[in-house]
């Protein structure tokens, strides 16, 4: 505690991370907090998993005033990619901060908006997505005058997912005069020139993730298609396992993979952005909570998540962009833990995985594993589109009978 009470934060918030368990500062906290507490604006190159939340909630818990009893002055603005992400950082400051009165709400689309505006109007921190906080600027219902601090979280995922230009109305409608900070897992031109232009001598800070690269195994399998679900069923049954994460690239391979997981008796749930808020929420605690040991999720919905014990993330899809890999990975390996990630590849995926390939980091710690033996599992009728090469199969896949085949190690 002695080296987070160094960074100048106070008893109230001493006391908070001590019940959390937090010992020692990370990387990034140790550098920015101070930096934070005395108004700086930051522009922090790290992922999630580095502790970054404590760093930008330092100022807002310390710096803002609280039970201020002002109607409609909102104080701090937090802006994140997703809901989930919006959920999971107001929550963090609403525990980081219990010790003192400050009103924090998660604002996000697909929720009742009549609620939200009630609320809005007692609330000192905002954390919400772009395009609900844009909806709200034009319906003016919400109030950014008054807004001392703010963040953007995760700006190369809200870039990904297209929302620079939301980003930078909001921006724009933000006071001049205010403390800015912003962090991104990486800084590609267009963030380096959004910070320049809406910061004011930030200070850039960069700092590992939680994740711990020696504790991470990366492997990928070339199966052929149309048994990459095979293999990837044996994998689960024969790895005693944590939590899992699939990722697929579309929500239709998420119901697919989600659908035929079920059908073979391993419990699974799908998450992506079809499903209704309440339902991603639900399912998300229920993950959290280890009722369910398999999430199939897109980038969508599984971007920035913090869940402690995810020992293996599946990449049954490869990435389109090297920086959904990146973050597609932090998922796992975290707090010293153990992980592993584990790339199924068949010929459609060849193309994505030699551009991920292309960053001499991963060339290096992405290791071919052998193809295990594995018993053929039938696919669901309705989703055989997706799988037309099934008929090709290799020479070395012999027929049991019509139901049963088994995949043979080929013999090198
Ligand atoms: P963040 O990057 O802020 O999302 O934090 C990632 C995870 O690390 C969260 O579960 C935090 O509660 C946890 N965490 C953050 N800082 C520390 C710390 N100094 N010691 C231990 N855990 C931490």
């Amino acid at each position: 505690m002695e080296q987070f009470e160094k960074l100048g934060l106070s008893k109230e918030v001493l006391v908070v991370l001590e019940e959390a368990g937090f010992k020692k500062p990370s990387e990034i906290q140790e550098k920015s907090i101070p930096l934070a507490l005395a108004g700086k604006d930051i522009i922090g190159g790290s992922a999630t998993g580095s502790g970054k939340t404590l760093v930008f909630a330092s100022p807002i818990i310390e710096n803002l005033k609280t039970d201020s009893g002002v109607q409609n002055r909102i104080q701090a603005l937090i802006l994140t990619p997703t809901r989930e992400l919006a959920e999971q950082v107001a929550k963090s400051i609403k525990q980081f901060s219990k010790n003192r009165k400050l009103n924090i709400l998660a604002v996000y689309g697909g929720v009742d908006i009549e609620q939200q505006i009630r609320r809005l109007r007692s609330t000192d921190v905002v954390v919400g997505t772009p395009g609900r906080i844009l909806d709200h600027l034009k319906r003016r219902t919400i109030d950014l005058r008054n807004v001392k601090i703010l963040v953007l979280d995760e700006v190369d995922r809200m870039f990904d997912m297209g929302f620079s230009h939301d980003v930078e109305s909001i921006l724009y409608q933000c006071p001049k005069e205010r403390q800015t900070m912003m962090f991104s897992a990486t800084i590609s031109p267009d963030i380096d020139y959004l910070a320049t232009k809406h910061t004011r001598n930030a200070v850039k800070i960069s700092a590992e993730s939680q994740v711990d690269p020696s504790k991470l195994r990366q492997i990928y399998y070339d199966v052929p298609t149309g048994n990459k679900f095979s293999l990837f069923a044996h994998l689960l049954k024969e790895e005693t396992t944590g939590l899992v994460m699939v990722f697929c690239n579309t929500r239709r391979n998420v119901d697919f993979v989600a659908d035929n997981l079920n059908r073979i008796g391993i419990h699974s749930q799908a998450i992506h952005g079809g499903l209704t808020q309440n339902n991603r929420t639900r399912v998300l605690e229920e993950f959290k909570k280890e009722n369910i040991k398999v999430l199939v999720c897109t980038d969508v919905a599984g971007r920035g998540l913090d869940i402690k014990g995810v020992s293996h993330v599946y990449n049954y899809n490869i990435p389109k962009i090297s920086t959904d890999y990146i973050h597609r990975i932090g998922r796992t390996a975290r707090a010293g833990a153990d992980g592993r990630v584990i790339n199924l590849l068949s010929s459609e995926d060849y193309l994505l995985f030699g551009k991920i390939m292309e960053d001499d980091s991963l060339k290096k710690t992405i290791k071919e594993e052998p193809l295990p033996e594995f018993e053929f599992i039938r696919i669901r009728a309705e989703f055989k589109r997706d799988f037309s090469a099934r008929r090709n199969f290799p020479r070395n896949f012999q027929r049991r009978d019509s139901r049963q085949r088994t995949y043979h190690k080929p013999r090198r």
